[in-house]
């Protein structure tokens, strides 16, 4: 990386979120590295995560299919990017038309969206994509998300799709940070029953929690992967569309 004098803001900031991601790592008795942090990149622009790339950082998320599917054929094909977020079925063939090397999919909430991604991972010959199931841990109807009981049943169906590579469980803690422990908690807990029910290993199953206002107290509470936008971009400046 450049000397920080010489970097641009975003990276300035990304260099700042990891170090507090070694340190709230640390807190909880793992290392930096058992934490991934995807830099979530929507409605900024290329030129910007052309910036973070050139300090040589490579995980990128972006949660609008329209937007990965410009943005990803005009940056190098060694970025590995995560598809945040929910997924309509009828978008996954599209993702993975552009986004052939595609690295995750976090938000895979219904059968139909995996035999979707099954299909247009297949149709396309590549490796099996790595997907995470997501759960709904606050109970708002308005956000996508498994409920917690049906948790198990979709990851059993996922792990019958051959194309996708079960690799773990994702939530989105309330706006306001108000109950994010009991959201995380609660999907650490359906990470337990999960492993518990399948005959898996809880460290084969990530914990995707953790975003700007949060990732802190979610990597003290187990994420493995913590989804990091508006702390290294800056805030964004047209609202979500959902
Ligand atoms: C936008 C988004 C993020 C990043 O949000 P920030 O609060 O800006 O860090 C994380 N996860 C999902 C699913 C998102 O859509």
């Amino acid at each position: 990386m450049a000397a920080p004098a010489m970097e641009g803001v975003a990276v300035t900031a990304l260099r700042t979120v990891l170090h507090r991601v070694r340190q709230a790592a640390e807190r909880s008795g793992r290392r930096a590295d058992d934490v991934r942090v995807v830099a979530v990149s929507k409605t900024k622009p290329i030129s910007l995560i052309e910036q973070v790339y050139d300090s040589g950082y490579r995980c990128f998320g972006e949660n609008y299919v329209q937007e990965i599917v410009e943005k990803a054929p005009q940056l190098p094909n060694d970025i590995e990017w995560h598809f945040v977020g929910h997924l309509q079925s009828n978008k996954a063939k599209s993702l993975l038309a552009a986004v052939p090397h595609l690295a995750m999919v976090e938000g895979v909430d219904n059968e139909k969206v995996a035999n979707h991604l099954d299909r247009a991972v297949s149709s396309i010959g590549r490796k099996p994509l790595k997907v995470l199931v997501q759960v709904n841990t606050s109970g708002e109807e308005s956000k996508s998300g498994i409920h917690p009981s049906k948790c198990v049943d979709l990851v059993k169906h996922v792990l019958s799709c051959h194309n996708l590579d079960f690799s773990g469980l994702m939530t989105i803690g309330m706006p306001d940070y108000s109950s994010t422990p009991q959201n995380f908690k609660r999907l650490s807990d359906c990470r337990t029953e999960v492993c518990r029910a399948l005959g898996m290993m809880e460290d084969q199953c990530e914990l995707s929690m953790g975003m700007s206002g949060d990732f802190e107290q979610a990597i003290e509470m187990g994420s493995t992967n913590v989804r990091i936008g508006s702390t290294i971009f800056g805030p964004r400046e047209y609202p979500m569309k959902k």
